[in-house]
C-alpha cells in the first residue's frame, strides 16, 4: 500500500483529506506529521506569493525532511473587487498577513469584517469570489510530480444579508454559493461542501495524477 504523508501541521485538515481521498486512492494510505515517529519535521514559512508557490514550499520540505511522498495543499479566497485579496494572507488578512497571537475564531471574524467594510458600496453582481485550493504532489526525494488547481465560484453576500450558517469556517459565513448564490458555504454540510468544494475538484485532480504514477 503507497503512504503519503499530508504535508500539514493542522489535524482538522488531515481528517479532511482523508474523508475526501478515501474513495479517490483507496490504495493508498494518508499519514499526519504526528503518526511519523519522532519529532515532527519543522514547518516552513509559507513565504511565496501565490497558492503554488506555497503549496509548492510546504511539499517539499516536508518531502525532504521525511523521505516519504508527500501531499500539500494551500488555500484562501480571492475577491474580484479587491483585485484578488486576501489570497494568500486569507488566514491572517485582519493583520495584513501577519500572526498577532489571536485564536482563529477571532481571526475568522475580524476577516470577514474586513472584507465586508471593503466591499462597502460595491453591487452584488460585482462581488464575485472564488475558494481556491492549490495541492501539490512530491516524490521522496523532494520533486514536484504533481500541482493542481481547484476552485469553488460564488460571492460575498451583502451586510445584513450575511454572515450567515453555522457549519464551515473562515470566510463559509459570508460566501454565497453559485450559481443560486442562495445559500452560503457555512450552510451547506460537511458532505455537501466536500462534494463541490475547491478541495474537492483540486483532490480529484491530483488523486488521478498519483494512481497513474503509484497503482
Ligand atoms: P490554509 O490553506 O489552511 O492556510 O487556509 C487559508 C485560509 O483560507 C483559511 O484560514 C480560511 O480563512 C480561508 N479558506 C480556505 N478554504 C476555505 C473554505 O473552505 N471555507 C472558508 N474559508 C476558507
Amino acid at each position: 500500500m503507497t503512504e503519503i504523508v499530508i504535508a500539514t501541521a493542522n489535524p482538522h485538515k488531515v481528517d479532511e483529506m482523508r474523508a475526501i481521498f478515501a474513495s479517490l486512492i483507496p490504495n493508498a494510505r494518508l499519514l499526519g506529521l504526528g503518526e511519523l515517529g519522532g519529532p515532527p519535521p519543522t514547518e516552513p514559512a509559507e513565504t511565496g506569493s501565490t497558492f503554488e508557490d506555497n503549496s509548492s514550499i510546504k511539499a517539499v520540505s516536508y518531502a525532504t525532511a521525511t523521505g516519504r511522498l508527500c501531499l500539500a495543499d494551500d488555500s484562501g479566497l480571492e475577491i474580484d473587487a479587491l483585485g484578488g485579496r486576501p489570497g494568500v494572507i486569507s488566514s491572517h488578512y485582519c493583520t495584513d498577513g501577519r500572526e498577532a497571537g489571536m485564536s482563529r475564531g477571532e481571526r475568522d471574524e475580524a476577516n470577514n469584517k474586513r472584507v465586508l467594510r471593503e466591499l462597502d458600496g460595491v453591487a452584488p453582481e460585482n462581488r464575485g469570489a472564488r475558494f481556491v485550493c492549490v495541492m501539490t504532489f512530491s516524490d521522496a526525494q523532494g520533486k514536484i510530480v504533481g500541482q493542481v488547481r481547484g476552485t469553488f465560484e460564488g460571492r460575498i453576500g451583502m451586510p445584513g444579508d450575511v454572515p450567515r450558517g453555522k457549519d464551515g469556517f473562515g470566510y463559509d459565513p459570508l460566501f454565497l454559493v453559485a450559481p443560486a448564490f442562495a445559500a452560503t458555504s457555512a450552510e451547506l454540510s460537511s458532505e455537501e461542501k466536500n462534494r463541490v468544494s475547491h478541495r474537492r475538484s483540486a483532490a480529484e485532480q491530483i488523486a488521478r495524477i498519483i494512481r497513474s504514477l503509484y497503482n
